[in-house]
This record gives structure tokens, sequence and C-alpha cells, in this order.
């Protein structure tokens, strides 16, 4: 019988690659806990691909709270953190604070996040704030470097072909107008 993964999810893009990987040594299950999403109807977007993508490959799909106002309050202060920054620290420690704690609570063997894939995230600290997670709730995290041996590139083809959507923002409202910032200073450069 293999171990009991519970993963947490943040898109399909970011998760198709993973969740190939994994499967081969875990029973899986998804765990969609991003309040950090913004606005509402981008949340429901990526929640709804990750949603449909895991009902064809038959894994089990969960969603948390949309509890966007905590995020809100627990991130006051840091709006104009750069990605990587203690802004990022925080939303992990919020999102795999859950996953940790559902996965301690349901008895999980182990649990672990798909988001080391992202260029744009620090695996140190995202592994940091995890193990920390893990003590505290008594439950093993599953370190891992989804980037490495091309797992970026390998997802971002293998999501290509399923069709799905890729946003060009981390996440929240803060990455959503860096990102708006610099495809304005493109254009004036234009
Ligand atoms: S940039 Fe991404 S990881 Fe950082 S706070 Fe925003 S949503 Fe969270």
């Amino acid at each position: 019988m293999k171990p009991k993964l519970l993963l947490h999810s943040c898109c399909a893009p970011c998760s198709i690659y993973v969740l190939k990987e994994l499967a081969k040594n875990y029973q899986l299950s998804i765990f969609f806990y991003d309040p950090n999403i913004h606005p509402r109807l981008e949340y429901i977007k990526r929640r709804d691909e990750m949603k449909t993508y895991a009902k064809k490959i038959g894994l089990s799909f969960e969603e948390g709270e949309y509890d966007s106002k905590k995020w809100f309050v627990k991130t006051a202060g840091l709006e104009n953190e750069p990605e990587k920054g203690k802004r990022c620290e925080v939303c992990f420690d919020i999102r795999l604070g859950e996953t940790a704690k559902k996965a301690s609570k349901e008895k999980y063997d182990l649990w672990t996040t798909v988001m080391s894939i992202s260029p744009h995230k620090d695996v140190g600290q995202i592994n940091c704030v995890a193990n920390k997670l893990a003590d505290k709730y008594k439950v093993k995290f599953l370190e891992a470097n989804w980037k490495k041996n091309n797992g970026f590139k390998i997802g971002s083809q293998m999501g290509k072909e399923e069709g799905f959507y890729r946003q060009d923002y981390c996440g929240c409202v803060y990455s959503k107008l860096a990102r708006e910032k610099i495809i304005q200073a493109r254009k004036n450069e234009d």
C-alpha cells in the first residue's frame, strides 16, 4: 500500500508534472487552499481547472475556504514586499499551515506542495516555513524542488498539451499590480 500524501495545489499548470511524479510512489489527494488569489473570478478559474483535471485523472480534490479577508489581515503592512520577500513567507505560512493541519487531522502519512516548481519561488523559503509547520502539526513534510530536472519546462509543456490557462502573475493583488506595472513600462518603451 502506497503512503497517503496530501498535496497542496495552487493551480493546474503548476501541479500537472508534480502529480505525475508523486503518483508513482504515493496515494494522492489534492487540497486547493489559496485565499491569496485575487480577484475571486481568477480564483474560481484556477480552482475549476484544477478540479476538472483531478476528476479527469481520478484523484480526490478538496477545496479549502476562500477566506481572503483573513489573508489580507495577515499580510497587512507587507504590500510593497517583492516576491520571495516577507509577504510570501506569510502567504506560505497561511496556505501550508492549513494543509499541514488537515494532513494531521486526517492522518495522512505526509504532505507537500507543488509551489516549488515555479521559477519565481524560493524553495529554501518554502521548505523552511513547511518544516516548522510539520513540527507544529506533527506530520512529515515531503521536501522537493520540482524545478529540478527541467520540471518547470516539462510541466509547462504538459499544461500546454492539456490546454490549461496560464496566468501571468503569482496570485495576490500585489503580484498582479507588479505584473501590470512591468507590462505598462514595456508599452511605454515602444
Ligand atoms: S506573490 Fe505569490 S506567494 Fe507571494 S504573497 Fe503574493 S500570492 Fe503569495
